[in-house]
């Protein structure tokens, strides 16, 4: 192979990558070795914000295709025929630890899929759990403050898990399934992923339904003990990154079925639980699933950081067809992943090569910015309205109206009404009896290094669950 010639950062052959220019040969460095100053200067601005939440990562290309007809539904172009194949991008996190923490911890997994489709790209920013902790995002930057590290020690302190938690029993849901045998994969590939979100479908006739999505292992769910994990923690913290790239490296791709729950729009308004509330599930019972479409991870990144790091995901981005929901806490997403982008890679980041969508049409009149990195849209009419072809809005893509009504005040969800427990006990009760104990093990192994009243306000919420299940949890904490 040639050698090809190393150069600067403008362009300009270096005539020696291995020494400084000093003064004389046992003498100081001279200020004129800019080389030298823009390896050091480069070096210090490697680093770019980490994210708050979801930071340590691994990442993959791949395909969605699509196996039913689900037209009737959605007229996304996504789903517009069976045999349709999509570009997709995945990437795959833990929550709280921070971008070099352990893999195999207990904590919900991140499962954001970004969709290349020929109307621009379709991000799922979801989890390997269809429900969270809370509901309403005023909560949100406290309950992270609790998962993420001490003020005073910069330690993870399982006090504030537990006090937060058990003044907020919406929670239960969402701390029965972390605890469970779910709440350590064994792997990416042998999790689940959910939209969790309740989000909206138009079809060609414009009527809405209201959809939740569910992406289904094909390799199977399989978990991990805690001593095995915590085993792992301490052999090779990055035993997820490395097993998916390794698994992908061998050609055998993960896959998973996708499938949607679907909710006609008069239903939402009768329905027994708020279908807007992300701390419930829809019972399948009630809707079951219908199969769509397969997704599969086929191929490693190039490059982590271009690929895996610079992978910028808002639930913002929906395409025609599919669209949102009165969910509060999807509500507030739609503001906050841009937001957070924006931060962290500048105003330009839906420039960068992963965010790119392939279709190549992105026609805006948004100009300049830092790092605006591409031809910023050459000599284009930058205004409208406009008489020289700038692009023009199309009021074919106007969603139908929602019906909202009521008046504007801050409430509280009618506890009687959308009950807290009803669904973490069905969860319990439907765990055979030794993943109960496992679960019951789990949680007392944490709340017991809580304050005695925490824990006793703790097993008040696990008994009006599931008697049992609270009774199990007091029994470990010796209570
Ligand atoms: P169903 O019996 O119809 O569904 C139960 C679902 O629970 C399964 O399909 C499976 O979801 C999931 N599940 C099964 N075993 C476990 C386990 N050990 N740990 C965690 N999840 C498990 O009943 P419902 O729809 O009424 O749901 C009952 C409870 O199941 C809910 O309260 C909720 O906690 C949980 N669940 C429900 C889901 C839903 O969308 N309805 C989705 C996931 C969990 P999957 O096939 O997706 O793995």
């Amino acid at each position: 192979m040639r050698e090809k010639k190393l150069t600067t950062a403008a362009g300009i052959p270096v005539s020696d990558n291995q020494t400084s220019l000093t003064a004389g040969e046992r003498g100081p460095t001279l200020l004129q070795d800019h080389y030298l100053l823009e390896k050091l200067a480069h070096f210090n601005r490697e680093r770019i914000a980490e994210r708050v939440v979801h930071a340590k990562a691994a990442g993959a290309h791949g395909s969605f295709t699509v196996t039913h007809d689900i037209t009737r539904y959605s007229k996304a172009k996504i789903f517009s025929k069976v045999g349709k194949k999509t570009d997709v991008f995945g990437r795959f996190s833990t929550v709280a630890g921070e971008k070099g923490s352990a893999d195999t911890v207990r904590d919900v997994r991140g499962f954001a899929l970004k969709f290349y489709t020929e109307e621009g790209n379709w991000d799922m920013v979801g989890n390997n759990t269809p429900v969270f902790f809370i509901r309403d995002a005023i909560k949100f930057p406290d309950f992270i403050h609790t998962q993420k590290r001490d003020p005073q020690t910069n330690l993870r302190n399982e006090t504030a898990w537990w006090d937060f938690w058990s003044n907020v029993p919406e929670a239960l849901h969402q701390v029965t399934i972390l605890f469970s045998d779910r709440g350590i994969p064994r792997g990416i590939p042998y999790m689940n992923g959910y939209g969790s979100h309740t989000y909206s479908f138009l079809n060609a006739k414009d009527e809405r339904f209201w959809v939740k999505f569910h992406f289904k292992t094909r390799q199977g769910i399989q978990t991990m003990m805690q001593e095995e994990a915590d085993r792992i923690v301490g052999k090779d913290a990055d035993y997820h990154t490395r097993q998916l790239f390794e698994t992908i490296e061998k050609g055998e791709y993960p896959q998973w079925t996708f499938y949607i729950q679907v909710m006609p729009e008069k239903e939402a308004e009768s329905y027994r639980w708020n279908p807007f509330d992300l701390t419930k599930v829809w019972p399948h019972s009630d809707y079951p699933l219908i199969e769509v479409a397969v997704l599969e991870m086929n191929r490693n990144p190039e490059n982590y950081f271009a690929e895996v790091e610079q992978a910028a995901f808002s639930p913002a981005n929906v395409v025609p067809g599919i669209s949102f929901s009165p969910d509060k806490m999807l509500q507030a997403r739609i503001f906050a992943y841009a937001d957070a982008h924006r931060y962290r890679l500048g105003a330009n980041f839906e420039r960068l090569p992963i965010n790119c969508p392939h279709s190549g049409v992105h026609n805006t009149y948004q100009r300049d910015g830092m790092m605006r990195f591409d031809g910023n849209a050459g000599a284009a009419v930058n205004y409208e309205p406009n008489s020289f072809g700038g692009p023009k809005a199309d009021p074919a893509y106007k969603e139908p109206p929602l019906k909202i009504s009521g008046d504007a005040d801050r409430y509280e969800q009618k506890r009687g009404v959308d009950d807290d427990y009803i669904q973490p006990g069905n969860l319990y009760r439907l765990m055979p009896k030794d993943e109960q104990k496992r679960l019951i093990k789990n949680i007392a192994g944490s709340l017991k290094k809580a304050p005695v009243e925490i824990q006793k306000k703790m097993i008040a919420h696990f008994s009006k669950a599931d008697e049992s299940y609270g009774t199990g949890i007091a029994k470990e904490c010796g209570l």
